[in-house]
């Protein structure tokens, strides 16, 4: 069977692109993985700015939109990433074989570093050795992700090649990607040539998993198009950004095709409508996650409790890989 894994930070407010690019994928996951594991990483969180009341607060948040999106804690491994020491073990173990120079060159890396205002700590520099442990130490088979984290699966199945190629050939499974095809990279409304982002983007470019209708549509109005004239609604990523944007939305929140969303605006008056399209789609996708999850984050306890089991079958998987990773490298006592 196949082994899933995948992490998401506690960091912000999750958006539109989070559901669409991976949150959808973990919940199509539990049906096709054994396990399906999925992680809310607080340690990566602390790699930039942010106030430790307020990251606590944050996992719940998460926790409770994992859930109401349909992430079911018997059906899936749902846990804190703290919560399981042998990820940060497993990364200092790693970092014996990744290449200084590839983490210095990772996009992530400079686009958050530069967006610090104040200290570029070394657990940004680092974060992509964690990110690589939270998968290897599961053997996981595939990461559903967004497109943003390619450079990112790249870095971690170079590094278990070469942990393989070190210290023996087997012990880590070197993990594929799993990209949609569709929304693999949601834009910024505002900015369409940057991602939709927790932490980087602007309020009015990024509609928040738990927005109303209202706003919703507010900031879909306001959405950035094109001045082409007359106008086109065509998918043109380059020469097209924003509306190629509103199509891939549109078509991804209704599980459909691009190109039908087009032949159903054949009639169109203005860009008007196809904002006016993807507003309702998103609104549908969106209403019935906000509604389930006033439920679930109402009750902090039940959260906790569901993080703890999780945490424990997460440790149970982790730790023979562990036990094997720490007698090939020769750390700790010998075996008997
Ligand atoms: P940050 O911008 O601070 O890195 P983020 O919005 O990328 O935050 P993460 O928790 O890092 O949030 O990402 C969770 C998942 O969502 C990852 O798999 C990532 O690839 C995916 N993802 C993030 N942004 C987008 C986007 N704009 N479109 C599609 N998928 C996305
Ligand atoms: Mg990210």
């Amino acid at each position: 069977m196949t082994v899933i894994f995948s992490g998401i930070q506690p960091t912000g407010r999750k958006h539109l692109g989070n559901l669409i690019g991976a949150i959808e994928q973990y919940v199509a996951g539990q049906e096709r993985a054994d396990p399906a594991i999925y992680c809310v990483v607080d340690l990566h969180a602390v790699t930039v700015d942010y106030d430790p009341a307020q990251l606590r607060e944050r996992v719940y948040d998460t926790t409770a939109l994992l859930m109401a999106a349909g992430l079911d804690p018997q059906r899936c491994v749902l846990f804190r990433q703290s919560d399981v020491r042998e990820h940060t073990e497993l990364s200092w173990l790693l970092s014996s074989v990744t290449e200084l120079g590839r983490l210095n060159r990772m996009h992530q890396f400079r686009d958050k570093s530069a967006a610090q205002r104040a200290l570029v700590s070394a657990g940004l520099l680092f974060y992509p050795v964690l990110q690589a442990a939270d998968v290897l130490a599961y053997r996981a088979d595939e990461v559903p992700v967004g497109e943003d984290q390619r450079e990112h699966l790249e870095l971690m199945r170079d590094v278990a090649r070469r942990f393989n190629a070190r210290f023996g050939e087997g012990l880590l499974v070197v993990p594929e990607h799993r990209i949609p095809t569709v929304g693999a990279r949601i834009m910024d409304l505002q900015e369409p040539t940057r991602k939709m982002s927790t932490t980087g983007g602007s309020v009015e470019g990024t509609v928040y998993v738990l927005d109303d209708p209202k706003a919703i549509e507010k900031k879909l109005k306001r959405a950035v198009t094109d001045s082409e004239d007359p106008f086109t609604i065509r998918r043109d990523p380059v020469a097209k950004p924003g509306v190629t944007n509103l199509l891939d939305i549109t078509a991804a929140s209704r599980g459909i095709d691009p190109q039908t969303v087009v032949a159903e605006l054949d009639g169109a008056r203005g860009y008007g409508d196809l904002k006016l399209a993807a507003a309702e789609a998103i609104v549908a996708l969106l209403a019935p996650v906000r509604e389930r999850y006033a439920e679930l984050r109402a009750d902090e306890a039940a959260l906790e409790a569901a993080l703890e089991q999780g945490a424990a079958k997460a440790r149970a998987l982790a730790a023979p890989v562990l036990t094997d990773v720490r007698a090939a490298m020769g750390v700790g006592p010998k075996m008997p």
